[in-house]
């Protein structure tokens, strides 16, 4: 079956790892898992089940699942999970981002989730974030507090209401109770009294960005913080350097700032994106830094769905489809005039 054989590969990798750790301190190993996807009991007509990318589940992984043009960031370890983000797309071509997000979560046997995390209020980081409370046992819902006027925000926010859910605003300096020993969980933005705070905040500079930390190693995951959270975690003095960067705001040029990206030095960067989206991200200004940062670069809608995992010493990369490098680099079009 090629779940059993895709975990034998990765336990022989981790061992080399180890050996080759001595002489060259962390290394990363690309798998491409385009193999994997296989379909479920080969009836006809079947909904399609994906096999796990994870290879150890005692590792600490982050799962950047191809929902589209949105962010669905799944973090687990020990059989435990915590989702940041649960976007949907509008565009029709990608409907079912939903779909793709349930039946990923269903593929690891997710039935409870310890906390869904929400960046901020755009519907492409919670517009499945009700069906999740719906269809999950979830711990606590986070997120910056910002009350947003969309349909689906205020439905959201009132059926954790009526269903009683834990729900707690998180700001910087916080620690979000971690589900996982030896992880943490540092909230490094909005800061508590918001980025261009007013009657209106500005939703994506007040995206909440978390590092995760597993001993040695470092997830960054920054929503779609801009250029001025980015400023403002680097005024702070957040410790901000990371191996592993989830790109802020799917790759686009308000994002990834120079310093900010000098500050992270992170080893391996994952972009959350739609293929063919309408913003033409990831934008090629942020890209040509990424590229004189790291060879270890992800995006979504070529990587398929991208999990990084450690066992907080060395980590890997697998994609579900084969990852080629030269086709990563290539910016997008930009984006057509409005
Ligand atoms: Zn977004």
């Amino acid at each position: 079956m090629a779940k059993k054989s895709g975990r034998t590969g990765g336990q022989r990798r981790r061992k080399s790892q180890k050996m080759q750790k001595q002489i060259t301190g962390i290394l990363v190993v690309i798998v491409a898992a385009a193999c994997l996807l296989i379909f479920g009991g080969g009836v006809p007509g079947s909904a399609p089940e994906l096999a796990p990318l994870i290879t150890d589940e005692h590792a600490f992984a982050m799962h950047a699942v191809d929902v589209g043009q949105a962010d669905a960031i799944l973090l687990s370890k020990d059989n435990t999970y915590a989702l940041i983000d649960a976007g949907e797309t509008m565009s029709p071509s990608e409907r079912e981002a939903r779909e793709k997000l349930f039946i990923y979560l269903d593929s690891l046997g997710v039935k409870r989730l310890e906390f869904l995390l929400l960046t901020h209020q755009d519907y492409d980081h919670i517009g499945s974030a009700l069906d999740v409370l719906k269809r999950y046992e979830v711990g606590t819902v986070y997120d910056n507090g910002i009350t947003h006027t969309s349909a689906t925000y205020e439905k959201l926010m009132q059926y954790i209401l009526e269903e009683n859910i834990s729900y707690r605003v998180v700001s910087a300096g916080d620690k979000i109770p971690s589900p996982w020993n030896e992880v943490t969980l540092d909230v490094l933005s909005p800061p508590k009294d918001l980025i261009m705070a007013g009657a209106k905040p500005d939703i994506n500079e007040n995206s909440v960005v978390v590092k995760a930390t597993y001993k040695n190693v470092s997830y960054l995951l920054t929503g779609d913080a801009e250029k001025k959270a980015e400023e403002a975690m680097l005024a702070a003095g957040a410790d901000l350097n990371a191996d592993i960067l989830k790109a802020g705001h799917h790759g686009s040029s308000t994002s990834s700032t120079k310093a900010f990206l000098n500050a992270v030095r992170p080893a391996v960067i994952v972009m959350s994106v739609g293929e063919g989206n309408e913003y033409g991200h990831p934008h090629k200004e942020p890209l040509e830094r990424f590229v004189q940062m790291t060879k270890h670069i992800y995006r979504t809608d070529m990587d398929g769905d991208v999990v990084v995992t450690t066992d907080g010493e060395v980590y890997s990369v697998v994609t579900r489809k084969p990852h080629v490098y030269e086709n990563v680099i290539v910016p997008n079009q930009p984006a057509a005039e409005a």
